[in-house]
């Protein structure tokens, strides 16, 4: 049996069991925006008393924000204005792959994988941009609070907090209290 129908045969299981109807707003309110880190999942939420439908969950490659105006923005949009949310949670983790990405290596596997100079080139924000805008999960996590907050599109009342999550003890270290720069 392959992966994929192992899945859907679970999912069969799944959906007979499931416990029907919930809302579509998160209803704690807030929208968390995190890493895609295996590690995570199904161990974040809990560790912060989340369940199913409390939180809005944005989530990439190391939690990453380096086109303000781009999809992690959009969706904090969403988020805020048609989701309800009054907080955001930025939470970077500790032993982050992101920090381990090497630029010229990644360079070197997309091509071997026969994507073109031009394409890579081609990207914006470039490579470079997001893979050197990541120096430690810390700095990212301060860097990226800081961006949602000078954005014109995400609205001044609304605390955006900053916390590193470790992905081995399940502890939360905050940061960035958002609470602290609304006067
Ligand atoms: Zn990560």
């Amino acid at each position: 049996m392959s992966l994929l129908d192992e899945i859907l045969d679970q999912n069969t299981r799944f959906v007979a069991e499931r416990e029907r109807s919930i809302s579509r707003l998160p209803t704690k309110r807030i929208a968390i925006f995190t890493c895609m880190d295996t590690r995570l999942v199904d161990f974040l939420e809990p560790a912060m008393g989340l369940k199913r439908g409390d939180a809005m969950v944005i989530k990439n490659a190391g939690n990453t924000l380096v086109d303000p105006s781009g999809g992690v923005i959009r969706s904090l949009v969403v988020a805020i204005y048609e989701l309800e949310c009054r907080e955001v949670y930025v939470i970077g983790h500790r032993d982050c792959g992101m920090a381990r990405v090497n630029e010229a290596d990644l360079e070197r596997k997309m091509g071997n994988r026969g994507v073109s100079d031009e394409a890579i080139a081609g990207l914006q924000p470039s490579l470079r941009d997001w893979l050197g805008a990541f120096r430690d999960p810390y700095g990212n996590v301060r860097r990226v609070v800081e961006t949602i907050r000078q954005s014109p599109l995400i609205p001044v009342e609304v605390p955006i907090h900053g916390l590193i999550f470790d992905p081995h003890s399940g502890r939360l270290e905050l940061i960035v209290d958002g609470r602290a720069d609304r006067g």
